[in-house]
Protein backbone atom coordinates (compact mmCIF):
# COMPACT_ATOMS: atom_id res chain seq x y z
CA UNK A 1 0.00 0.00 0.00
CA UNK A 2 1.30 3.55 -1.14
CA UNK A 3 0.96 5.86 2.09
CA UNK A 4 1.19 9.44 1.02
CA UNK A 5 0.10 10.94 4.21
CA UNK A 6 2.20 14.53 4.35
CA UNK A 7 1.71 17.73 2.63
CA UNK A 8 4.34 20.29 0.57
CA UNK A 9 4.55 23.45 2.81
CA UNK A 10 7.95 25.55 2.41
CA UNK A 11 9.51 23.65 0.43
CA UNK A 12 9.47 19.91 3.08
CA UNK A 13 7.35 17.41 3.26
CA UNK A 14 5.49 17.30 6.64
CA UNK A 15 2.94 15.43 8.69
CA UNK A 16 -1.05 17.10 8.84
CA UNK A 17 -1.39 18.75 12.25
CA UNK A 18 -4.17 15.96 12.63
CA UNK A 19 -4.37 12.65 11.46
CA UNK A 20 -7.15 12.14 8.97
CA UNK A 21 -6.52 9.36 6.70
CA UNK A 22 -8.29 8.91 3.43
CA UNK A 23 -8.46 6.10 1.03
CA UNK A 24 -7.23 6.26 -2.44
CA UNK A 25 -9.00 3.57 -4.75
CA UNK A 26 -8.00 1.97 -8.14
CA UNK A 27 -11.46 2.35 -10.08
CA UNK A 28 -10.65 -1.01 -12.07
CA UNK A 29 -10.24 -3.12 -9.10
CA UNK A 30 -12.31 -1.53 -6.31
CA UNK A 31 -9.17 -2.36 -4.38
CA UNK A 32 -7.85 0.41 -2.10
CA UNK A 33 -4.07 1.30 -3.39
CA UNK A 34 -3.06 4.50 -1.45
CA UNK A 35 -3.88 6.21 1.78
CA UNK A 36 -3.33 10.09 2.17
CA UNK A 37 -4.53 12.62 4.71
CA UNK A 38 -7.24 15.06 4.81
CA UNK A 39 -5.76 18.58 6.23
CA UNK A 40 -7.39 20.73 8.48
CA UNK A 41 -7.01 24.39 9.38
CA UNK A 42 -3.54 24.58 11.14
CA UNK A 43 -2.09 23.15 7.91
CA UNK A 44 -3.80 25.43 5.37
CA UNK A 45 -2.92 28.09 7.58
CA UNK A 46 0.63 26.83 7.58
CA UNK A 47 0.58 26.79 3.79
CA UNK A 48 -1.07 29.96 3.45
CA UNK A 49 1.88 31.51 5.46
CA UNK A 50 4.52 29.91 3.75
CA UNK A 51 3.35 31.18 0.64
CA UNK A 52 2.23 34.45 2.54
CA UNK A 53 6.27 34.69 3.45
CA UNK A 54 7.83 33.55 0.12
CA UNK A 55 5.95 36.26 -2.10
CA UNK A 56 8.00 39.38 -1.48
CA UNK A 57 11.37 37.88 -3.20
CA UNK A 58 9.34 35.78 -5.23
CA UNK A 59 7.35 38.14 -7.20
CA UNK A 60 9.86 40.71 -7.69
CA UNK A 61 12.21 38.08 -9.16
CA UNK A 62 12.46 39.26 -12.92
CA UNK A 63 9.94 37.58 -15.54
CA UNK A 64 12.69 35.62 -16.66
CA UNK A 65 14.36 34.02 -13.75
CA UNK A 66 10.46 32.92 -13.02
CA UNK A 67 10.05 31.43 -16.24
CA UNK A 68 13.87 29.62 -15.74
CA UNK A 69 12.71 27.81 -12.48
CA UNK A 70 9.46 26.71 -14.49
CA UNK A 71 11.49 25.58 -17.34
CA UNK A 72 13.69 23.60 -14.83
CA UNK A 73 10.88 21.72 -14.01
CA UNK A 74 10.67 19.74 -17.84
CA UNK A 75 13.83 17.67 -17.14
CA UNK A 76 12.15 16.28 -14.19
CA UNK A 77 9.09 15.68 -15.54
CA UNK A 78 10.77 13.78 -18.66
CA UNK A 79 12.61 11.17 -16.12
CA UNK A 80 9.53 10.71 -13.90
CA UNK A 81 6.72 10.51 -16.79
CA UNK A 82 6.23 6.90 -16.26
CA UNK A 83 5.50 7.40 -12.86
CA UNK A 84 2.82 10.21 -13.44
CA UNK A 85 1.15 8.13 -16.11
CA UNK A 86 0.88 5.02 -13.40
CA UNK A 87 -0.14 7.66 -10.25
CA UNK A 88 -3.01 8.73 -13.03
CA UNK A 89 -4.20 5.14 -14.03
CA UNK A 90 -4.31 4.16 -10.13
CA UNK A 91 -6.44 7.10 -8.78
CA UNK A 92 -9.07 7.56 -11.83
CA UNK A 93 -9.14 4.78 -13.85
CA UNK A 94 -7.25 5.80 -17.32
CA UNK A 95 -6.16 2.91 -19.29
CA UNK A 96 -2.48 2.25 -19.81
CA UNK A 97 -2.22 4.17 -22.88
CA UNK A 98 -4.36 7.16 -22.44
CA UNK A 99 -3.22 7.82 -19.00
CA UNK A 100 0.39 7.64 -20.33
CA UNK A 101 0.27 9.16 -23.71
CA UNK A 102 -2.94 11.84 -23.12
CA UNK A 103 -3.03 12.58 -19.44
CA UNK A 104 0.44 12.76 -18.27
CA UNK A 105 2.00 14.71 -21.31
CA UNK A 106 -0.63 17.74 -20.32
CA UNK A 107 1.77 18.53 -17.98
CA UNK A 108 4.39 19.53 -20.05
CA UNK A 109 2.28 20.78 -22.83
CA UNK A 110 0.54 23.09 -20.06
CA UNK A 111 4.54 24.24 -19.06
CA UNK A 112 5.30 25.15 -22.84
CA UNK A 113 2.48 26.86 -23.21
CA UNK A 114 2.49 29.31 -20.40
CA UNK A 115 6.42 29.79 -21.36
CA UNK A 116 5.42 30.80 -24.65
CA UNK A 117 2.85 32.95 -23.56
CA UNK A 118 5.11 34.84 -20.94
CA UNK A 119 6.69 36.58 -23.79
CA UNK A 120 3.43 38.04 -25.52
CA UNK A 121 2.94 39.60 -21.90
CA UNK A 122 3.56 43.36 -21.38
CA UNK A 123 4.28 43.19 -18.27
CA UNK A 124 5.73 47.07 -17.67
CA UNK A 125 5.28 49.10 -20.68
CA UNK A 126 4.16 52.58 -21.64
CA UNK A 127 0.31 53.04 -21.88
CA UNK A 128 1.04 54.24 -25.70
CA UNK A 129 1.26 56.91 -28.01
CA UNK A 130 -0.55 60.50 -27.32
CA UNK A 131 -0.11 59.82 -23.55
CA UNK A 132 3.12 60.82 -21.89
CA UNK A 133 4.35 59.48 -18.87
CA UNK A 134 1.06 57.01 -18.36
CA UNK A 135 2.70 53.47 -17.60
CA UNK A 136 1.23 50.35 -16.76
CA UNK A 137 2.42 47.55 -15.02
CA UNK A 138 1.11 43.87 -14.20
CA UNK A 139 1.61 42.49 -11.35
CA UNK A 140 1.05 39.56 -9.59
CA UNK A 141 -2.53 39.09 -7.03
CA UNK A 142 -0.87 37.62 -4.30
CA UNK A 143 -1.04 34.49 -3.06
CA UNK A 144 -3.83 32.05 -4.76
CA UNK A 145 -5.61 28.74 -3.73
CA UNK A 146 -6.20 25.98 -6.38
CA UNK A 147 -8.57 23.78 -6.20
CA UNK A 148 -8.38 21.27 -9.07
CA UNK A 149 -10.68 18.17 -10.31
CA UNK A 150 -9.93 14.54 -10.48
CA UNK A 151 -10.75 13.66 -14.33
CA UNK A 152 -7.95 15.38 -15.97
CA UNK A 153 -6.14 15.72 -12.78
CA UNK A 154 -2.56 16.59 -14.03
CA UNK A 155 -3.92 19.30 -16.67
CA UNK A 156 -5.83 21.26 -14.37
CA UNK A 157 -3.54 21.29 -11.94
CA UNK A 158 -0.44 22.19 -14.52
CA UNK A 159 -2.99 24.41 -16.01
CA UNK A 160 -3.14 26.46 -13.23
CA UNK A 161 0.23 26.04 -11.28
CA UNK A 162 2.91 27.18 -14.14
CA UNK A 163 1.00 30.42 -15.49
CA UNK A 164 0.58 31.53 -11.42
CA UNK A 165 4.15 30.66 -11.41
CA UNK A 166 5.14 32.56 -14.55
CA UNK A 167 3.06 35.88 -12.92
CA UNK A 168 4.71 36.29 -9.61
CA UNK A 169 1.98 34.37 -7.85
CA UNK A 170 2.64 31.80 -4.84
CA UNK A 171 0.24 29.71 -4.34
CA UNK A 172 -1.65 26.75 -2.13
CA UNK A 173 -2.67 23.61 -4.35
CA UNK A 174 -5.44 21.85 -3.65
CA UNK A 175 -5.75 18.79 -5.25
CA UNK A 176 -8.70 16.55 -5.81
CA UNK A 177 -9.07 14.01 -2.98
CA UNK A 178 -10.82 11.35 -5.16
CA UNK A 179 -7.17 11.51 -7.50
CA UNK A 180 -4.38 12.97 -5.29
CA UNK A 181 -1.53 10.87 -6.45
CA UNK A 182 -0.70 13.30 -9.08
CA UNK A 183 -0.53 15.99 -7.28
CA UNK A 184 1.43 14.80 -4.62
CA UNK A 185 4.04 13.45 -7.60
CA UNK A 186 3.77 17.16 -9.09
CA UNK A 187 4.48 18.71 -5.85
CA UNK A 188 7.99 16.35 -5.15
CA UNK A 189 9.23 16.88 -8.88
CA UNK A 190 8.77 20.87 -8.68
CA UNK A 191 11.05 19.99 -5.22
CA UNK A 192 13.29 18.25 -7.08
CA UNK A 193 13.69 21.05 -9.71
CA UNK A 194 14.36 23.34 -6.75
CA UNK A 195 11.29 25.90 -6.85
CA UNK A 196 12.53 27.95 -3.95
CA UNK A 197 10.62 27.17 -0.26
CA UNK A 198 7.02 28.82 0.13
CA UNK A 199 6.58 28.96 -3.63
CA UNK A 200 4.61 26.37 -4.55
CA UNK A 201 2.51 24.45 -1.27
CA UNK A 202 -0.22 21.45 -1.44
CA UNK A 203 -2.13 20.39 1.01
CA UNK A 204 -4.65 17.52 0.45
CA UNK A 205 -8.24 17.59 1.81
CA UNK A 206 -11.99 17.81 0.74
CA UNK A 207 -14.16 20.50 -0.43
CA UNK A 208 -15.39 21.29 3.07
CA UNK A 209 -12.02 21.29 4.56
CA UNK A 210 -9.21 22.88 3.14
CA UNK A 211 -11.27 23.80 -0.20
CA UNK A 212 -13.62 25.98 2.35
CA UNK A 213 -10.55 26.93 4.25
CA UNK A 214 -8.65 28.43 1.42
CA UNK A 215 -11.61 30.00 -0.28
CA UNK A 216 -12.24 32.01 2.90
CA UNK A 217 -9.05 33.02 3.89
CA UNK A 218 -7.54 36.33 4.59
CA UNK A 219 -4.13 36.20 2.93
CA UNK A 220 -5.65 34.40 0.12
CA UNK A 221 -6.18 37.01 -3.06
CA UNK A 222 -7.53 34.87 -5.76
CA UNK A 223 -9.44 31.43 -5.88
CA UNK A 224 -8.51 29.35 -9.50
CA UNK A 225 -11.08 26.80 -9.74
CA UNK A 226 -11.74 23.72 -11.58
CA UNK A 227 -14.84 21.10 -11.29
CA UNK A 228 -18.69 20.88 -10.80
CA UNK A 229 -21.03 24.36 -10.81
CA UNK A 230 -22.33 23.32 -7.48
CA UNK A 231 -18.62 23.66 -5.61
CA UNK A 232 -18.47 26.82 -8.02
CA UNK A 233 -21.48 28.29 -6.11
CA UNK A 234 -20.17 27.38 -2.81
CA UNK A 235 -16.77 28.81 -3.33
CA UNK A 236 -18.46 32.29 -4.26
CA UNK A 237 -20.03 32.86 -1.72
CA UNK A 238 -17.52 31.27 0.96
CA UNK A 239 -15.31 33.81 -0.95
CA UNK A 240 -17.68 36.93 -0.65
CA UNK A 241 -16.83 38.39 2.43
CA UNK A 242 -13.00 38.33 1.16
CA UNK A 243 -13.96 39.71 -1.78
CA UNK A 244 -10.87 37.81 -3.50
CA UNK A 245 -10.96 37.10 -7.38
CA UNK A 246 -12.43 33.60 -8.25
CA UNK A 247 -11.86 32.39 -11.52
CA UNK A 248 -14.00 29.21 -12.45
CA UNK A 249 -13.83 26.34 -15.36
CA UNK A 250 -16.85 24.71 -14.37
CA UNK A 251 -18.82 22.06 -16.11
CA UNK A 252 -20.82 21.24 -19.87
CA UNK A 253 -22.89 20.10 -22.17
CA UNK A 254 -21.59 20.14 -25.60
CA UNK A 255 -23.85 20.77 -28.27
CA UNK A 256 -22.22 18.99 -31.64
CA UNK A 257 -24.45 19.87 -34.58
CA UNK A 258 -23.80 17.80 -37.40
CA UNK A 259 -25.18 18.68 -40.77
CA UNK A 260 -25.97 16.49 -43.51
CA UNK A 261 -22.97 17.84 -45.61
CA UNK A 262 -20.58 16.63 -42.51
CA UNK A 263 -17.59 14.63 -44.06
CA UNK A 264 -17.47 10.86 -43.63
CA UNK A 265 -15.71 10.74 -40.34
CA UNK A 266 -17.46 13.44 -38.38
CA UNK A 267 -20.25 10.43 -36.66
CA UNK A 268 -17.59 8.52 -35.73
CA UNK A 269 -15.54 11.09 -34.25
CA UNK A 270 -18.65 12.51 -32.32
CA UNK A 271 -19.19 8.96 -30.58
CA UNK A 272 -15.51 8.72 -29.54
CA UNK A 273 -14.87 12.20 -28.69
CA UNK A 274 -17.84 11.57 -26.10
CA UNK A 275 -16.85 8.23 -24.43
CA UNK A 276 -12.89 9.51 -24.40
CA UNK A 277 -11.83 9.64 -20.87
CA UNK A 278 -15.05 7.32 -20.42
CA UNK A 279 -16.86 10.46 -21.16
CA UNK A 280 -15.82 12.33 -17.99
CA UNK A 281 -14.29 15.31 -20.00
CA UNK A 282 -16.01 19.04 -19.08
CA UNK A 283 -15.59 19.67 -22.40
CA UNK A 284 -17.07 16.17 -24.08
CA UNK A 285 -19.68 16.33 -27.21
CA UNK A 286 -22.18 14.75 -25.06
CA UNK A 287 -25.77 16.22 -27.24
CA UNK A 288 -25.33 15.72 -30.81
CA UNK A 289 -27.46 17.37 -32.82
CA UNK A 290 -28.16 15.48 -36.40
CA UNK A 291 -29.68 17.64 -39.32
CA UNK A 292 -33.09 15.58 -40.24
CA UNK A 293 -32.65 14.61 -43.54
CA UNK A 294 -29.28 12.65 -41.99
CA UNK A 295 -30.47 11.81 -38.57
CA UNK A 296 -31.70 7.73 -39.33
CA UNK A 297 -28.43 6.75 -40.74
CA UNK A 298 -26.02 8.77 -38.10
CA UNK A 299 -28.17 7.13 -35.35
CA UNK A 300 -27.18 3.94 -37.20
CA UNK A 301 -23.78 4.82 -37.58
CA UNK A 302 -23.35 6.25 -34.24
CA UNK A 303 -24.88 2.67 -32.85
CA UNK A 304 -22.42 1.04 -34.60
CA UNK A 305 -19.56 2.53 -33.24
CA UNK A 306 -20.42 2.41 -29.83
CA UNK A 307 -20.27 -1.24 -29.85
CA UNK A 308 -17.45 -1.26 -30.97
CA UNK A 309 -15.93 0.27 -28.06
CA UNK A 310 -14.56 -2.27 -25.60
CA UNK A 311 -14.02 -1.79 -21.62
CA UNK A 312 -11.30 -3.52 -20.58
CA UNK A 313 -8.13 -3.45 -17.53
CA UNK A 314 -6.38 -0.46 -16.94
CA UNK A 315 -3.28 -2.20 -16.99
CA UNK A 316 -3.25 -3.45 -20.44
CA UNK A 317 -2.04 -1.74 -23.42
CA UNK A 318 -4.85 -0.64 -26.25
CA UNK A 319 -7.80 1.90 -26.93
CA UNK A 320 -10.19 0.33 -24.87
CA UNK A 321 -12.25 2.75 -22.39
CA UNK A 322 -11.35 2.51 -18.45
CA UNK A 323 -13.69 2.60 -15.55
CA UNK A 324 -15.26 5.89 -14.22
CA UNK A 325 -13.67 7.26 -11.17
CA UNK A 326 -15.56 6.13 -8.27
CA UNK A 327 -18.81 4.34 -7.01
CA UNK A 328 -21.01 7.62 -6.02
CA UNK A 329 -19.80 9.05 -9.93
CA UNK A 330 -20.82 5.43 -10.86
CA UNK A 331 -24.42 5.36 -9.35
CA UNK A 332 -24.76 8.99 -10.73
CA UNK A 333 -24.16 7.87 -14.51
CA UNK A 334 -26.72 4.78 -13.64
CA UNK A 335 -28.88 6.90 -12.27
CA UNK A 336 -29.25 8.90 -15.25
CA UNK A 337 -29.39 6.09 -17.55
CA UNK A 338 -32.49 4.94 -16.44
CA UNK A 339 -33.85 8.31 -15.97
CA UNK A 340 -32.97 8.61 -20.09
CA UNK A 341 -35.30 5.82 -20.38
CA UNK A 342 -37.92 6.57 -18.01
CA UNK A 343 -38.03 9.95 -20.08
CA UNK A 344 -38.67 7.89 -23.02
CA UNK A 345 -35.46 8.53 -25.03
CA UNK A 346 -34.97 5.59 -27.51
CA UNK A 347 -32.00 3.68 -25.86
CA UNK A 348 -29.86 2.25 -28.88
CA UNK A 349 -26.97 0.39 -27.31
CA UNK A 350 -25.62 0.40 -23.55
CA UNK A 351 -27.72 1.09 -20.83
CA UNK A 352 -27.73 -0.12 -17.03
CA UNK A 353 -25.51 -2.24 -14.91
CA UNK A 354 -21.98 -3.69 -15.74
CA UNK A 355 -20.71 -4.54 -19.39
CA UNK A 356 -20.61 -8.59 -20.06
CA UNK A 357 -16.89 -9.04 -19.74
CA UNK A 358 -16.45 -7.30 -16.38
CA UNK A 359 -17.49 -8.18 -12.70
CA UNK A 360 -15.69 -5.54 -10.72
CA UNK A 361 -14.70 -2.17 -11.46
CA UNK A 362 -16.44 1.46 -11.75
CA UNK A 363 -17.11 -0.03 -15.29
CA UNK A 364 -20.43 1.77 -17.49
CA UNK A 365 -21.50 0.31 -20.46
CA UNK A 366 -21.14 2.49 -23.74
CA UNK A 367 -24.55 4.09 -23.61
CA UNK A 368 -26.50 5.93 -26.95
CA UNK A 369 -29.87 7.16 -26.45
CA UNK A 370 -31.62 8.78 -29.77
CA UNK A 371 -35.13 10.75 -30.12
CA UNK A 372 -34.29 12.52 -27.58
CA UNK A 373 -36.04 16.13 -26.86
CA UNK A 374 -34.02 19.00 -25.35
CA UNK A 375 -36.00 19.49 -22.80
CA UNK A 376 -35.47 16.04 -21.33
CA UNK A 377 -32.79 15.79 -18.49
CA UNK A 378 -30.18 13.68 -19.94
CA UNK A 379 -30.35 16.56 -22.50
CA UNK A 380 -29.71 19.46 -19.66
CA UNK A 381 -27.66 17.58 -16.99
CA UNK A 382 -24.43 16.73 -17.17
CA UNK A 383 -23.88 13.38 -16.74
CA UNK A 384 -20.32 12.51 -16.61
CA UNK A 385 -20.01 9.06 -18.18
CA UNK A 386 -19.67 7.41 -21.51
CA UNK A 387 -23.32 8.26 -22.40
CA UNK A 388 -24.81 10.69 -25.78
CA UNK A 389 -27.62 11.73 -26.26
CA UNK A 390 -28.87 12.47 -30.29
CA UNK A 391 -31.47 14.98 -31.01
CA UNK A 392 -32.64 15.49 -34.47
CA UNK A 393 -33.08 19.58 -35.99
CA UNK A 394 -34.87 21.16 -39.16
CA UNK A 395 -32.34 23.59 -40.12
CA UNK A 396 -29.62 25.97 -38.86
CA UNK A 397 -31.67 27.87 -36.93
CA UNK A 398 -33.30 25.32 -35.54
CA UNK A 399 -29.78 23.73 -34.46
CA UNK A 400 -28.57 27.14 -33.00
CA UNK A 401 -31.85 27.34 -31.21
CA UNK A 402 -31.13 23.60 -29.34
CA UNK A 403 -27.71 24.25 -29.01
CA UNK A 404 -27.99 27.33 -27.15
CA UNK A 405 -31.06 25.92 -25.14
CA UNK A 406 -28.99 24.66 -22.03
CA UNK A 407 -27.92 26.46 -18.78
CA UNK A 408 -23.85 25.31 -19.67
CA UNK A 409 -21.48 27.42 -22.32
CA UNK A 410 -18.05 25.25 -22.47
CA UNK A 411 -17.24 23.89 -25.74
CA UNK A 412 -19.89 23.77 -28.93
CA UNK A 413 -18.76 21.71 -31.99
CA UNK A 414 -19.94 22.02 -35.32
CA UNK A 415 -19.52 19.63 -38.39
CA UNK A 416 -19.95 20.64 -42.29
CA UNK A 417 -18.40 21.13 -45.19
CA UNK A 418 -19.68 24.26 -46.02
CA UNK A 419 -17.41 27.24 -44.61
CA UNK A 420 -19.81 30.09 -44.59
CA UNK A 421 -22.35 27.87 -42.45
CA UNK A 422 -19.38 27.40 -40.37
CA UNK A 423 -18.30 30.67 -39.86
CA UNK A 424 -22.24 31.83 -39.38
CA UNK A 425 -22.49 28.57 -36.44
CA UNK A 426 -19.13 29.87 -34.50
CA UNK A 427 -20.54 33.69 -33.59
CA UNK A 428 -24.24 32.19 -32.95
CA UNK A 429 -23.08 29.43 -30.31
CA UNK A 430 -23.25 30.65 -27.03
CA UNK A 431 -19.90 29.22 -25.55
CA UNK A 432 -16.51 29.71 -24.93
CA UNK A 433 -14.90 27.72 -27.11
CA UNK A 434 -16.11 26.03 -30.91
CA UNK A 435 -14.10 23.42 -32.40
CA UNK A 436 -15.37 22.96 -36.01
CA UNK A 437 -14.48 19.90 -38.38
CA UNK A 438 -12.33 17.77 -35.30
CA UNK A 439 -9.71 20.57 -35.35
CA UNK A 440 -8.86 21.49 -31.90
CA UNK A 441 -7.88 24.79 -30.19
CA UNK A 442 -4.81 26.13 -31.44
CA UNK A 443 -1.54 26.19 -29.49
CA UNK A 444 -1.69 29.09 -27.38
CA UNK A 445 -5.75 29.92 -27.64
CA UNK A 446 -8.19 30.39 -24.55
CA UNK A 447 -9.94 27.36 -22.32
CA UNK A 448 -12.98 28.73 -20.52
CA UNK A 449 -16.82 28.91 -21.42
CA UNK A 450 -19.60 30.85 -20.35
CA UNK A 451 -22.55 30.79 -18.33
CA UNK A 452 -22.40 28.26 -15.96
CA UNK A 453 -19.59 26.67 -17.16
CA UNK A 454 -18.03 29.41 -15.48
CA UNK A 455 -16.13 32.14 -17.04
CA UNK A 456 -12.10 31.74 -16.53
CA UNK A 457 -9.62 31.30 -19.34
CA UNK A 458 -7.03 29.23 -18.87
CA UNK A 459 -3.99 28.49 -21.53
CA UNK A 460 -1.96 31.47 -23.33
CA UNK A 461 -1.43 34.45 -22.81
CA UNK A 462 -4.94 34.75 -20.98
CA UNK A 463 -3.56 31.78 -18.84
CA UNK A 464 -1.23 34.13 -17.22
CA UNK A 465 -3.20 37.08 -16.79
CA UNK A 466 -5.86 35.68 -14.36
CA UNK A 467 -3.47 35.62 -11.90
CA UNK A 468 -2.39 39.81 -12.89
CA UNK A 469 -3.64 43.05 -11.73
CA UNK A 470 -3.32 46.27 -13.35
CA UNK A 471 -1.53 49.07 -12.20
CA UNK A 472 -2.56 52.38 -14.03
CA UNK A 473 0.44 54.85 -13.62
CA UNK A 474 1.20 58.82 -14.56
CA UNK A 475 3.89 60.87 -14.45
CA UNK A 476 6.31 57.78 -15.35
CA UNK A 477 9.72 58.96 -16.37
CA UNK A 478 10.63 57.32 -19.22
P1 LIG B 1 -16.07 18.80 -7.59
O1 LIG B 1 -16.61 20.15 -7.76
O2 LIG B 1 -16.81 17.84 -6.75
O3 LIG B 1 -14.60 18.85 -6.97
C1 LIG B 1 -13.58 19.62 -7.58
C2 LIG B 1 -12.65 20.11 -6.51
O4 LIG B 1 -13.35 21.01 -5.68
C3 LIG B 1 -12.12 19.02 -5.60
O5 LIG B 1 -10.79 19.32 -5.26
C4 LIG B 1 -13.02 19.14 -4.38
O6 LIG B 1 -12.42 18.68 -3.19
C5 LIG B 1 -13.25 20.63 -4.33
N1 LIG B 1 -14.47 21.06 -3.67
C6 LIG B 1 -15.65 20.42 -3.59
N2 LIG B 1 -16.52 21.16 -2.87
C7 LIG B 1 -15.88 22.29 -2.50
C8 LIG B 1 -16.24 23.43 -1.72
N3 LIG B 1 -17.45 23.56 -1.19
N4 LIG B 1 -15.31 24.39 -1.53
C9 LIG B 1 -14.08 24.29 -2.06
N5 LIG B 1 -13.67 23.22 -2.78
C10 LIG B 1 -14.57 22.24 -3.02
O7 LIG B 1 -15.85 18.27 -9.07
P2 LIG B 1 -15.25 16.89 -9.53
O8 LIG B 1 -16.33 15.89 -9.35
O9 LIG B 1 -13.92 16.64 -8.91
O10 LIG B 1 -14.96 17.18 -11.08
C11 LIG B 1 -15.92 17.04 -12.04
C12 LIG B 1 -16.51 18.36 -12.45
O11 LIG B 1 -15.47 19.24 -12.89
C13 LIG B 1 -17.43 18.24 -13.63
O12 LIG B 1 -18.58 19.03 -13.43
C14 LIG B 1 -16.63 18.78 -14.79
O13 LIG B 1 -17.37 19.25 -15.85
C15 LIG B 1 -15.82 19.83 -14.12
N6 LIG B 1 -14.61 20.16 -14.88
C16 LIG B 1 -14.54 21.36 -15.53
C17 LIG B 1 -13.42 21.68 -16.29
C18 LIG B 1 -13.33 22.99 -17.01
O14 LIG B 1 -12.25 23.39 -17.35
N7 LIG B 1 -14.42 23.69 -17.26
C19 LIG B 1 -12.37 20.79 -16.38
C20 LIG B 1 -12.46 19.58 -15.72
C21 LIG B 1 -13.60 19.28 -14.96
Amino acid sequence: MIKKKQFYIDGAWVSPAVARDYPVIDPATEEQVAVISLGGQADTDAAVAAASAAFPAWSTLSVAARIQHVANVMAVYEARADEMGEAIRMEMGAPYDFAHGEQSPCMPWALEDAVAAADKIHWDAPLGDGTPGAHILHEPIGVVGLITPWNWPISQIALKVFPAMIAGCTMVLKPSEEAPLSGILFADMLREAGVPAGVFNMVNGDGPGVGQQLSTHEDVAMISFTGSTRAGRLITKAAADTLKRVQLELGGKGANVVFADADDGAVEWSVRDCMSNSGQSCNAPTRMLVEASHYDAAVLEATEIAASIKVGPTTEAGDHMGPVVNRTQWDKIQGMIQVGIDEGARLTIGGTGLPENVNRGFYVRPTIFADVTNDMRVAQEEIFGPVLVIIPFKDEADAIRIANDTPYGLTNYVQSTDGAKRNRMARALKAGMIEMNRQSRGNGAPFGGVKLSGRAREGGVWGIKEYLESKSISGWEA
